[in-house]
């Protein structure tokens, strides 16, 4: 399943939309509408991240975010009404990690999402450790500036493309990608791509990885694929 994503927001039509966005993207919105239930919900569904509103009704958003920081260094973004440079201040001040402001566009703060996401990935101990050359993560070692590819502290034989694509995965680990995203990340350009050319080089590393039990590149229906410990 996806990322849990608590939001708690009490303007419910908001809430809605935007747990509606979430879900199209394949997370798991949990919807509360007071900051008292929001916590709780933080206590029992252990959220990926959270969207918290500022002002609240029961406990206030500044209040929610200082408890969940005292606890966890889960990924906070605050929703506000007001666009004073004060609530800037605020909300970074109590260790929230973004900030939007209304109106935003719901697609905005979905990228946002993936973008706190991300980082805190790469925060945690078990997540990549990527430099411009190289990529750690599972059981793979990655060198750009050789093109070697190690698993398991073995050689793995992969060709140019193959490493490339492999590269590109291992470095943006549980974020799907298209065909054409994967085409233009691997090969460099964009335009039209060849559908069948990306699923004979995604089979063929699969196959490689799978020598060694390793199943790291999935597919997401309907959606592309993603690389997942
Ligand atoms: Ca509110």
């Amino acid at each position: 399943m996806g990322h849990k994503i608590l939001i708690v927001e009490d303007e419910k039509e908001l809430a809605d939309i935007l747990g509606a966005y979430l879900e199209v993207e394949g997370f798991e919105p949990i919807v509360k509408h007071d900051g008292q239930e929001g916590l709780k919900a933080f206590y029992e569904k252990q959220p990926s991240l959270i969207l918290l509103d500022i002002m609240l009704p029961k406990v206030d958003g500044v209040r929610v975010c200082k408890e969940i920081r005292e606890k966890s260094e889960v990924p906070v973004i605050m929703i506000s009404a007001k666009s004073g440079e004060m609530d800037k201040v605020i909300a970074l001040g109590i260790g929230a990690d973004d900030y939007v402001t209304k109106p935003f566009s719901p697609l905005e703060l979905v990228a946002r999402v993936k973008a706190q996401l991300r980082r805190y990935e790469k925060s945690q101990n078990t997540a990549v450790t990527y430099d411009k050359e190289e990529v750690k993560i599972g059981e793979l070692v990655l060198d750009k500036g050789s093109y070697s590819a190690m698993v398991k502290g073995e050689l793995l034989s992969l060709t140019t493309k193959e490493f490339d694509m492999l590269f590109f995965f291992a470095k943006n680990p549980n974020q799907v990608f298209s065909k054409e995203q994967i085409y233009t990340g691997v090969w460099g350009y964009t335009g039209c791509c060849d559908d069948n050319s990306i699923t004979v080089y995604v089979n063929r590393i699969r196959e490689k990885l799978a020598k060694y039990e390793l199943d790291y590149i999935k597919t997401v229906w309907g959606a592309g694929y993603k690389f997942s410990l």
